[in-house]
């Protein structure tokens, strides 16, 4: 199965994405955790994004598709896609890399939720930078303050986390990323799905979304 995650920072699409991919066996690929891997390995193509991310912008088209169309050849048994195709353009060049494997996309789900939400959940946001787990300050916070539960090590926040930063990808998504959803829709299902509410119950909507229609026993036959 390939699904593709849409929505707006904050959204939830990382959360929900390991959620997917953990329940039907797919490999997860993020684009922004891939870019984050790239620059603490200290690559040509993270010193690259490096900028871009840190003021809320984009890393450049070019960039992003041979990075994510090399991770999804590698997954061509499943995937979720998480925070890529984010332009018109990514979207159209993911369509081509797919149509010339013989393969597309089976399902495409668009989170959506307010900005007040966004701002909140996203300021909120600690990372453990050894294990990657994710915490927030409110909702879900570590045992002990500022440390993670996992390994102990000092929680941190994103650079590109705070208020400010925040804003600008909220900018960003509305001019670059939303008619995304858009180009999709001329083309495919799309899934909207209320994201606003507790992480838990989203994932149940989702789900029921992607768990396939329960087959029909022969004792409903001729029940109304
Ligand atoms: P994320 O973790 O998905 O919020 O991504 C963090 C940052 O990585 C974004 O604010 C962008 O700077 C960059 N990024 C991630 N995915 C993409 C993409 N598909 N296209 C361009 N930039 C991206």
């Amino acid at each position: 199965m390939r699904i593709v995650l849409l929505g707006a920072p904050g959204a939830g699409k990382g959360t929900h994405c390991k959620r997917i991919a953990d329940r039907y066996g797919l490999v997860h690929l993020s684009s922004g955790d891939i870019l984050r891997r790239e620059r603490a390995g200290g690559t040509e193509l993270g010193k690259k994004a490096q900028s871009y991310m840190d003021a809320g912008a984009l890393v450049p088209d070019d960039l992003i598709v041979e990075m994510m169309t090399g991770a999804i050849r590698q997954a061509a048994a499943g995937y979720v896609l998480d925070g890529f195709p984010r332009t018109v353009n990514q979207a159209d060049v993911l369509d081509q890399a797919l149509a010339a494997q013989g393969t597309g996309i089976d399902m495409i789900l668009n989170l959506r939720v307010d900005d007040s939400v966004v701002v909140e959940r996203i300021t909120g946001r600690r990372s453990c930078p050894q294990c990657g787990a994710v915490y927030h300050v409110k909702n879900m916070p570590p045992k002990v303050a500022d440390v993670c539960d996992r390994d102990g090590t000092p929680l941190v926040q994103r650079p590109d986390d705070t208020e400010e930063v925040v804003r600008h990808r909220l900018e960003t998504y509305y001019r670059q990323t939303e008619p995304v959803v858009d180009y999709y829709r001329a083309g495919h299902a799309v899934d909207d799905i209320d994201a606003n509410g507790d992480a838990d119950v989203v994932a149940e909507v989702i789900f029921r979304r992607v768990d396939p229609p329960a087959k029909k026993g022969p004792g409903r036959r001729g029940k109304k």
